[in-house]
């Protein structure tokens, strides 16, 4: 009956790890998943997130069913920390909160909900974007193409080609937009460009869909992150918003997100929130409690908060030290005169090299470093103390 199967090709993100798992060489480095690392290059559980728990377990909570929507005190939070808490559409019930299984399961949860609700719509997503966007929406059978983003001339945004492509789409398409840190590329318009990006949608037209991956996590500040999706709402348009806290609190398996739809009224608001509750059931149920009851617990509690956003920016000063090292190293090093400032135009936890496939492929054969063939590297995984040997690899790759 199964003979007809056939081998599925491994994870282009997560099959960098396993091949690292398996390398023994002493130098190797782990650069292909996003998943912050100490100096020391150890896994990090925040220290807020102890405190959570040890609270948790004091409370000598229960281990019931959460209702379809999740955790309430956590659907809460989440829209606050987002929009902030004085937001208008949070004040007129206008937000539909669902958590979701992290960022990942959030966007899967809109994209069925598009699928059924707005069938003949298509999404645009940037190119290039995080890779699982694209089996995101085509396993929810949602038609996608892409606009143009990157550009390899400047190693910047392709303004102009983003801007044509979004004008170009037919009206009522949804627009996925990296709330915060692009992903691969580390470049985010500016607040001047969204503007315009914002008045190309409102022309057209089009749905902005939002996934926020990295609040927090970029700048170190919660709200200079939300910048983005704030200026949408502020702006009155119907909004998508998938969150995750995979990064910002260190939450990877835990699988807490949520899915918030900025609707025209609370009305709305209350029945899409149903149809995503209906999609919801026959899918996974409901979510799991222990990451809620972790966010939930962490921003309810002004002290725990505000230990949070210090650790954060802890998180997001390292990453940024690491990148000015980087850059000083390849600077110094690369004799050939090359230009390595847009390292430190990038923001968030990745940097695109601009290394092409088999210039990535050298990265990993000679030199041990394991990343993604597109030529981005997680930031996050290195420590100072590894730059120069990166450096090294990335001039090696780069002129042979
Ligand atoms: N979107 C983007 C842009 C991401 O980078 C990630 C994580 N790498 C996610 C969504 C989802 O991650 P998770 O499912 O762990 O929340």
């Amino acid at each position: 009956r199964f003979e007809d199967v056939a081998m599925a090709p491994p994870d282009p993100i997560l099959g960098v790890s396993e091949a690292f798992r398996a390398c023994t060489n002493e130098s190797k480095l782990n650069l292909g998943v996003g998943a912050y690392r100490t100096e020391d290059l150890q896994p990090y559980v925040l220290k807020v997130v102890k405190k959570a728990e040890t609270l948790m377990l004091e409370k000598g909570e229960n281990k019931e069913y959460l209702p379809i929507e999740g955790l309430v005190a956590f659907n809460k939070a989440t829209a606050e920390l987002l929009l902030g808490a004085d937001n208008h559409a949070i004040q007129s019930q206008r937000v539909a909160t669902v958590q979701g299984l992290s960022g990942t399961g959030s966007l899967r949860l809109a994209a069925a909900f598009i699928n059924r609700y707005c069938p003949s719509a298509k999404v645009l997503i940037s190119s290039p974007t995080w890779g699982n966007h694209k089996n995101i929406f085509n396993d929810a059978g949602v038609p996608w193409s892409e606009y143009r983003y990157y550009d390899p001339k400047t190693v910047g945004l392709d303004f102009e080609g983003m801007i044509a492509d979004i004008k170009a789409a037919p009206s009522g398409s949804f627009i996925l937009l990296h709330g915060c840190a692009h992903n691969p590329t580390g470049i985010d318009p500016t607040p001047e460009q969204w503007t315009k990006i914002a008045d190309v949608l409102e022309e057209k037209g089009h749905t902005p869909f939002f996934d926020v991956a990295y609040q927090g996590f970029a700048s170190g500040s919660l709200d200079e992150d939300a910048f983005s999706v704030r200026l949408f709402v502020e702006r009155g348009f119907e909004v998508f918003v998938a969150q995750s806290y995979s990064k910002n609190l260190g939450l990877y398996s835990e699988r807490i997100g949520a899915i918030n739809v900025v609707c025209s009224s609370s009305d709305v608001a209350n029945r899409v929130k149903s149809q995503l509750k209906r999609l919801a059931r026959p899918m996974y149920s409901n979510p799991p409690v222990h990451g809620a009851r972790i966010v939930a617990n962490v921003v309810g509690d002004p002290n725990l908060f505000s230990e949070w956003k210090t650790e954060m920016e802890e998180m997001a000063g390292r990453i940024k030290n690491v990148r000015k090292r980087l850059y000083d190293n390849l600077s110094q090093k690369d004799k050939s005169g090359k230009d390595w400032s847009f390292i430190l135009r990038q923001i968030g936890m990745f940097s695109y090299t601009g290394l092409n496939t088999s210039q990535s492929e050298n990265m990993t054969n000679k030199w041990h470093v394991y990343m993604t063939k597109d030529g981005r590297i997680s930031l996050a995984g290195l420590s100072l103390a590894k730059c120069d040997y990166l450096a090294d690899a990335i001039i090696d790759s780069y002129h042979n």
